[in-house]
């Protein structure tokens, strides 16, 4: 494998890099996971990576107060964006409506690091160095890049940059999308991709409106043109599964038949619902609407996998885990 620079000019926001994933495409992985999302999704669990821009982030566990440091009440920080309540209590709270005035530079100074930025532009050729550190890795699992979100077709000039850039240094390629992006941003990323991740969240437009925000006239659009317009792309479709959402025999029976007239859709993966980082609505001064859902049953999540395994002829009960 040799290590080219890419002379690619585009930048992009990146939320996170995260090393040694297993289950974002083929073998060992390192998923960039890029900010923005066109849906809004009422059982998303990182809600830091919706917003396209850096976001501030608060973490009143680890703010020191008012009285030992009280940084954040002063200038460079605006005016009125961190305050506290009358009385003895010295509590940071914030105003978010002030705090998006936050430059990251002025986010750095509080010594705690109670308040962080969601988010950074980086370049191509340094989200690839940052993947380089693990080639070894992919060399001996089959593993490489893969690129996620928010919805990482937002910024279709970054990712078909980095993609392009991974596939130069000898890397396989992988992206996890949902798809409701404008065809041309798909036309755009795909000729650099080995394999699609892609959400069938709901069947029913009207079902996949009120739990997402948009109907899925558009995504299916999609799908169905992806998998027609590029054969050699291996596809493979997801459910997150959330019981009162989706987690029911209609929905996965609604997928297969959407898919497997296809032969390059290779697989079906569920992913069990958690409550994994609801935090971070917390950190974001949001709320978060689906307290009262709980995750699947081992039982349910067993039956329905046994369903997509006998449609790809399969014996063996193998549910993806989240
Ligand atoms: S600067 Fe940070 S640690 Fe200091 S009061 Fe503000 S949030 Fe708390």
């Amino acid at each position: 494998m040799t290590t080219q620079s890419t002379q690619s000019v585009p930048t992009g926001i990146v939320l996170n890099i995260q090393r040694y994933c297993s289950h974002d495409g083929p073998g060992i992985r390192t998923t960039v996971f890029l900010k923005g999302c066109s849906l809004r999704c009422k059982w998303c669990g990182n809600p830091e990576s919706i917003n396209q821009k850096p976001e501030l982030g608060y973490d009143p566990k680890l703010c020191v107060g008012k009285n030992k440091c009280g940084l954040c009440m002063q200038p460079p920080f605006p005016q009125g964006a961190f305050y506290t309540m009358n009385g003895p209590d010295d509590t940071i709270h914030v105003n978010w409506d002030l705090a998006v005035q936050c430059s990251e530079e002025t986010v750095a100074l509080c010594p705690t690091k109670a308040l962080y930025m969601y988010g950074t532009r980086m370049t191509v050729d340094k989200v690839l160095d940052e993947v380089e550190k693990d080639s070894s890795f992919y060399r001996s699992s089959g593993g490489g890049m893969t690129v996620s979100g928010g919805e990482c077709m937002l910024q279709p000039e970054f990712t078909a940059a980095l993609l392009d850039g991974a596939h130069k240094r000898g890397f396989n390629t992988a992206i996890e999308t949902a798809c409701n992006v404008p065809w041309r941003f798909i036309e755009q990323v795909l000729p650099h991709v080995d394999t699609m991740l892609h959400d069938h969240k709901l069947s029913i437009p009207e079902r996949h409106k009120k739990w997402t925000g948009v109907d899925n006239t558009r995504i299916l659009d999609n799908f169905k043109r992806a998998y027609e317009t590029f054969p050699d792309i291996d596809f493979i479709a997801r459910t997150p599964l959330i019981p009162g959402v989706n987690a029911d025999e209609e929905h996965i029976r609604a997928v297969l038949a959407f898919i497997r007239p296809h032969k390059n859709v290779i697989d079906y993966e569920l992913l069990p619902y958690h409550r994994f980082g609801l935090g971070k609505y917390e950190f974001l001064g949001r709320i978060y609407e689906l307290n009262d859902y709980k995750s699947p049953s081992p039982e349910l999540v067993q039956g329905l996998q046994a369903i997509i395994d006998e449609a790809f002829g399969r014996t063996k009960t193998t549910a993806a885990a989240s």
